[in-house]
């Protein structure tokens, strides 16, 4: 038994967010267990963190091994497990060197410090101008809430970071038409997530990269969420036949352990010298070990394949809830990264869907008002997957005939 309830949060915690009534206790692959014993389906995987689900057995192995042996140096020295996932990063994407950190904010800080202190080495202190999109969502820290899309997030922390602007997304020609010699960098995700789950056009990517080389500007991919065979590749930007200059990975890369990454050509990291950057727990050895087993498993066919299939699965079922309940409009994103834009009727209404299948036992996910998501476990059993659609097909059914009840009412009362 525990004495910890739900009203501590409301006592001791800083109210910046509203966590759900219950509280969890245990997981295990893609079922928790809340304090009551009650159990759900985890659709939500820690918001595309747990990408091997939870207590995988795998990883629970990495992290007791390495925790008997040593747990963290700062980086007053090299340790091993860092050294093996630098390795391993480097030997399966277009990167050369990798900075270690332990949040995706703190990967996007360093992505676009370095990008402003490479533009100062070689073209001067004049190139500054950092190009981000509208509705991107890039962290929490001034400089990458200042680089993300979505002012509320900004308002009232001012003074902000300068020289970044905003173009709205998939757009070509405001990138045309914004972009000069100036421009040290252009932040973009593959598939923006907070956003609304929006997939990048692959011209879009292209032009980005294209426009990047003609101004001498280094093309910053966002791979927080996208990252780690979330969209069915290992990453993302290998779908739109690319390559960045800087890449960082976060959420999935420690399948739930806090450790993130920025990765860059040599050339550009270059500019990273000693004393220019640092992280105290930064390539942390148990997040490391961790993060290696976590690569393992996923950069391979078979596993990423199996992305696809997920993917298959869902979709199919989201369609047949969107069918007979006509709430969705589209589902849309790539690999096991899905959104589910709601009609316009129900426009505002994501959190009533949130709740409603919290109620029925499943955790889902919202990017905005009007969009569900899901970021489910990569290796999510298909009957996992099922049943976890049926709940969610009568929380949808409360949620109409809640909205049902309610024109009922009104139409009486005139
Ligand atoms: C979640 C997210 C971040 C921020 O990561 P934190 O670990 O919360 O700092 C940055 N970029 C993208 C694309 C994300 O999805």
């Amino acid at each position: 038994m525990t004495d910890v309830t739900r009203d501590w949060y409301d006592h001791y915690m800083m109210p910046n967010y509203a966590p759900a009534k219950m509280i969890p206790v245990r997981g295990e692959g893609s079922r928790m267990w809340d304090q009551d014993g009650r159990e759900y389906i985890d659709f939500a995987g820690g918001i595309a963190v747990n990408a091997l689900g939870h207590a995988h057995p795998r990883l629970i192995a990495a992290l007791t091994e390495q925790a008997s042996k040593l747990w963290h140096t700062a980086n007053v020295f090299a340790t091993e497990p860092a050294l093996r996932l630098a390795k391993t990063l480097t030997e399966r994407t277009f990167a050369d060197k990798v900075f270690f950190s332990n949040s995706g904010a703190e990967a996007n800080e360093a992505a676009l410090k370095l990008a402003r202190r490479y533009a100062f080495d070689h073209y001067g202190e004049k190139k500054d101008r950092i190009i981000a999109f509208e509705s991107a969502f890039h962290g929490r820290t001034l400089l990458t809430v200042t680089a993300g899309g979505q002012p509320d997030y900004r308002k009232g922390f001012g003074p902000l970071p300068g020289a970044i602007e905003h173009l709205p997304f998939n757009d070509i020609s405001s990138l045309e038409t914004a972009i000069d010699d100036r421009v040290c960098a252009v932040i973009v995700e593959p598939v923006q997530g907070e956003g609304g789950v929006i997939a990048a056009d692959p011209a879009f990517m292209k032009a980005i990269r294209a426009l990047c080389d003609k101004h001498q500007a280094l093309m910053i991919v966002d791979e927080v969420q996208t990252g780690v065979g979330r969209t069915g590749r290992l990453y993302a930007y290998e779908w739109f036949d690319i390559t960045p200059d800087i890449m960082t990975t976060a959420k999935g890369i420690g399948g739930g352990f806090p450790i993130a990454a920025t990765l860059s050509t040599s050339g550009v990291a270059e500019s990273l010298k000693v004393g220019t950057h640092g992280s105290t727990w930064g390539g942390n050895p148990i997040g490391c070990a961790v993060a290696s087993v976590v690569l393992d498993i996923v950069d391979e066919p078979t596993f990423l394949q199996g992305v696809i299939e997920r993917r298959q699965i869902f979709e199919e079922g989201l369609m047949a809830i969107a069918e007979r309940y006509g709430v969705f409009k589209e589902v849309r994103g790539k690999g096991l990264l899905i959104g589910c834009a709601l009609a316009e009727d129900w426009h505002g209404k994501a959190r009533d869907f949130l709740q409603a299948a919290q109620n029925e036992g499943v955790f889902i996910l919202v990017a905005g008002a009007s969009v569900l998501r899901f970021a489910p476990s990569l290796i999510i059993p298909s009957e996992d997957i099922l049943e976890g659609l049926n709940r969610l097909d009568r929380a949808v059914a409360s949620v109409c005939a809640s909205a049902d009840a309610q024109t009922e009412k009104r139409a009486a009362a005139v």
